[in-house]
């Protein structure tokens, strides 16, 4: 077996709107195409002592052990792949279920198609199941030992992808309501929604978190003054630089037991608390330096450890913290309770699960000395014994939850103190004996005030009630009524997009509003260009979602993006479908226009509930595709009596039409004219009907997003797409008394468009025409054909890139098409291309137009240019 290719799905795609994470892997069976499971001797064995799990999946007979009964029965191996790829990823604990595979038009090459929780991850478990099932194939097995390295890596990569425990909550509920998100490049950053109503976060800072707060919670003694001017109650306490300073300080605290802190530290690094003597301080006073140039002194306040979380002024949730500790069984000793504690899978390292590992060093190996106990003390059944004096998580402590039991007035206090250090979101540290009564009563104190608090404390507590305390994140930064999103309207289509994209901006800019627009020429915000190229991928896509001034995103989705990684977004606003006409048809496994149809599909699919697809009434493959629109559909055409087209608007449904030559939009019993093609330069003068159908699509675009009438209008009229912005796309150039037209049709339906156009002109019509070599012999000849029924005169030419072909070869075969057409065609060959344009344009008669199909457009504008045009497209006044 081969693997030719393997793809990263991220949106809506081919195979699925709703399974948006794919890999697809491009799998050449080789000496396997012929041979079902069944007939490889030992295959079926094989497997199911591989991955015995396996049995799980139902498959098609959709019952347990269906999948493994269709392999003993017998299925190709690709399918196999499939099943094994999705196993490797659930034995890493990655929940995946989807999948696909599908022959593709080259005999023993397949799509592997399945999902994936982490690309990384994705990624290898395909490469690992090739290698699984070619071993199973070769020696009858895989070895134990390179299946538990190929889940280790699999769960390494899963785990080194994963957001971090307070990241995962806030996405998770923006998930839930909608909200869309996505990674930034630097930071750990999330962007959630879109363009100019996008927010940020970092963990559990905001975009509003300020950056004074922010450093005043960093610095725990300008905290602490801050708060005790406010009356807030804190530490008594001092700071010390010198070792001779201390004694004083102990004394200005009041006397023992003290803590001392490094001045600046976190995590609880440094940190001695309820000392009770002089030894004890040195000692303490040597910690802290270790960590801080500056070390805190203050009053030891015997207490619990709570953390209150304040969000948006308000309390989220409290969780009283626990340090690390064990209880006793009666016979077993410290060291092995310890170990039994370390047994339980929420403990992880770090901040990578639930709960942390206890850790024996010397600070606990203190703790334990000052209870009494060693490692091998054996503790009395129901003992407590501590292994930290302080209580973070990140050292092996627990947290209760005690969000309905805090004193009222210990929220007041917390939710001033945030108020006071100026953080949105903020986790006050309190040390207190009883959270239920006021501080005041029990000598209570806020420790410290953190900026980016954890919440998986508060999410995942070891004892009590979880709280959803990223709802109160989301709450803050898009509050009831404030928008996420930005309209999207996705553009797709054999022919026109790039026309329609701008034509749909040009008409949203009338509005006023930050217009983002992609298109095969380039990324565009409002007026400027913001990289050059065909952007009409996903990630150029991306560039105007991730931009923060966008207000509206006009997006054309080209084929290619959308069969490499699939949309950019989850859903669209306004998705239109122009036309389906074959073009690039065998490449990337897409070899019928059925396919291509079902691909350009997906734009329609991904239409929000609320939104509108814009469908081609004129076009069955694109009409067709109301069946899968899940929001509203509108139909354009050329023609007002479209039976399609009718019934829809007997429905009350909405339309566009071009009619006695105006275009208009309909909705149930009312038609509103928007204006006359004529006066519509986009349309050369109405004599373009491609050009009017475009802009039906790109007005019902902009009406289904509530753009008026005279907002359309006025785009409609004013719009003119440059040779420089569209090079090779219906460049109209006046010479005085005749026309030049360059235009770079490359498909049947081009062609055909151009000659829709072509005839209508009122006088001589010429064509110099010719193609790149690679085209088909049959191609050749249609472009003969259809050239002598749009023009009057032929020049035919020849590329000077032949591609393969001998010289003339193109020529002949468009000669043949013409005669084949119209025996008296007036025609001549001219191989030039220079030669031939500059023939035509000498001989161009008063009234008349010429048509350049050129090999490159520059080289045709360079022989216009020395002709010097009055103006760039005469219907652009
Ligand atoms: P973290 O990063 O986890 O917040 P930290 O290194 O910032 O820890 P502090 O919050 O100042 O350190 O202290 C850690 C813990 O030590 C407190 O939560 C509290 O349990 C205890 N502690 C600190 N100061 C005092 C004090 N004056 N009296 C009693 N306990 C204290
Ligand atoms: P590409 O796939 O190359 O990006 P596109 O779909 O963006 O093409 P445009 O750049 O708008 O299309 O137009 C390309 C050419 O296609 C035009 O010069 C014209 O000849 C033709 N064309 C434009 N609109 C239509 C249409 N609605 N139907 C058929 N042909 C069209
Ligand atoms: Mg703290
Ligand atoms: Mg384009």
């Amino acid at each position: 077996m081969k693997i030719q290719k393997i793809l990263t799905l991220r949106g809506p795609n081919y195979w699925s709107i709703r399974r948006q994470k794919l890999i697809v892997m491009r799998l050449d069976l080789e000496d396997l195409a012929e041979k079902p499971s069944n007939t490889i001797p030992g295959f079926y064995e094989g497997i199911i002592k591989v991955l015995p799990s396996l049995d799980n999946h139902f498959c098609s007979p959709g019952v347990r052990g269906g999948f493994l009964s269709r392999v003993k029965e017998g299925t190709m191996m690709g399918h196999i792949i499939e099943h094994v790829a999705l196993e490797l990823q659930e034995m890493a604990g990655m929940l995946v279920g989807f999948g696909r595979t599908r022959e593709t038009a080259t005999p023993g090459v397949y799509q592997v198609v399945f999902e994936y929780i982490d690309e990384q991850a994705g990624r290898y478990a395909a490469r690992a199941a090739v290698r699984l099932c070619q071993s199973i194939v070769s020696t009858g097995t895989y070895s134990q030992s390179e299946l538990e390295q190929d889940i280790k890596d699999l769960e390494d990569l899963g785990r080194d992808a994963a957001l971090g425990p307070s990241t995962e909550a806030i996405v998770k509920e923006a998930e839930a309501r909608g909200i869309p998100w996505l990674p930034l490049s630097a930071r750990s950053m999330i962007q959630l929604g879109y363009g100019v109503n996008q927010k940020r976060i970092q963990a559990t800072l905001s975009n509003r978190s300020g950056i004074l707060a922010v450093e005043l919670a960093c610095d725990k003694e300008g905290t602490k003054q801050i708060l005790r001017d406010s009356g807030v109650p804190v530490p008594r306490g001092t700071v010390v630089h010198y070792l001779d300073e201390l004694k004083d300080a102990i004394a200005d605290v009041g006397s023992y037991p003290i803590v001392i802190k490094p001045l600046n530290g976190n995590h609880g690094r440094g940190i001695t608390i309820d000392i009770r003597d002089w030894e004890e301080s040195q000692k303490a006073y040597d910690i802290a330096k270790e960590v801080s140039r500056a070390v805190i002194v203050e009053r030891y306040y015997a207490g619990f450890d709570h953390r209150v979380l304040v969000i948006n002024g308000k309390v989220a949730a409290v969780a009283q913290r626990i340090p690390a500790h064990v209880i006793g069984d009666g016979h077993s000793t410290v060291q092995e309770l310890i170990d039994q504690t370390n047994l339980d899978p929420h403990r992880g390292d770090g901040h990578d699960n639930v709960l942390t590992r206890i850790i024996v060093d010397e600070t606990s190996l203190d703790v334990l000395e000052r209870q009494g106990y060693s490692l091998d003390s054996v503790l009395k059944k129901g003992a407590t014994s501590y292994l930290r004096a302080t209580a973070n998580l990140s050292t092996g402590g627990i947290a209760v939850d005690r969000t309905n039991d805090i004193h009222p007035d210990n929220i007041w206090i917390a939710e001033r103190a945030a108020k006071i250090i100026g953080l949105d979101i903020a986790g006050i540290d309190i040390v207190t004996a009883d959270i239920t009564k006021p501080l005041r009563e029990v000598d209570g104190v806020i420790v410290e005030v953190n900026a980016a608090p954890g919440f998986r404390m508060h999410v995942c507590p070891s004892q009590g009630l979880p709280r959803n305390v990223a709802a109160p994140v989301l709450d803050m930064l898009f509050p009831p009524g404030k928008p996420h999103r930005i309209p999207i309207i996705s553009i797709t289509g054999t022919n026109g997009k790039t026309t329609t994209t701008r034509l749909i901006a040009h008409i949203y800019k009338q509005t006023g509003q930050v217009i983002g627009y992609t298109t095969t020429d380039g990324i565009y915000i409002g007026e400027h260009l913001v990289e050059k190229g065909d952007t009409t991928g996903p990630q150029s896509a991306q560039v105007i979602l991730k931009d923060p001034t966008v207000e509206v995103a006009v997006l054309e989705t080209a084929r290619g993006g959308i069969l490499r990684s699939g949309l950019a977004f989850e859903s669209c606003d306004v998705g239109v479908i122009l036309n389906v006409s074959p073009d690039h048809l065998g490449i990337g496994d897409i070899d019928t226009i059925e396919q291509l149809a079902h691909l350009k599909g997906v734009v329609a699919e991904s239409v929000s509930p609320y939104g509108y697809a814009i469908l081609n009434a004129d076009d069955p493959l694109v009409s067709a595709m109301v069946e899968k629109v899940k929001g509203h559909v509108a139909f354009f055409s050329m023609n007002p009596e479209n039976e399609l087209l009718q019934n829809h608007i007997r429905q009350g449904g909405l339309a566009a039409v071009y009619e006695n030559g105006y275009l208009s939009i309909i909705r149930g019993d009312w038609t509103l004219r928007i204006e006359e093609a004529v006066h519509l330069p986009v349309t050369m003068g109405g004599m373009a009907p491609f050009m009017i159908a475009n802009a039906l699509a790109a007005s019902l675009a902009a009406f289904a997003q509530g753009v008026t009438i005279e907002a359309i209008r006025a785009g409609l009229t004013t719009f003119r797409a440059s040779v420089a912005q569209t090079p090779g796309r219906m460049n109209l150039f006046n010479l005085g008394h005749f026309h030049a037209l360059v235009d770079y049709a490359h498909n049947v339906a081009s062609y055909e468009a151009l000659g829709s156009f072509v005839c209508n002109w009122p006088g001589e019509r010429v064509g110099i025409v010719g193609g790149p070599g690679d085209r088909r012999d049959e191609d050749f000849i249609n472009l003969g054909k259809l050239a002598a029924k749009i023009f009057n005169r032929i020049i035919v030419k020849e590329d000077e890139d032949r591609r393969g072909r001998p010289s003339g070869d193109a020529a002949e075969l468009i000669r043949k098409g013409i005669l084949l057409e119209n025996p008296q065609s007036n025609y001549e060959v001219i191989l030039n291309e220079e030669e031939a344009v500059n023939k035509g344009l000498d001989e161009a008669v008063s009234g008349g137009l010429v048509v350049i199909l050129p090999e490159t457009v520059s080289g045709a504008f360079r022989l216009i240019e020395a002709r010097h045009p009055i103006a760039e497209n005469a219907f652009q006044a």
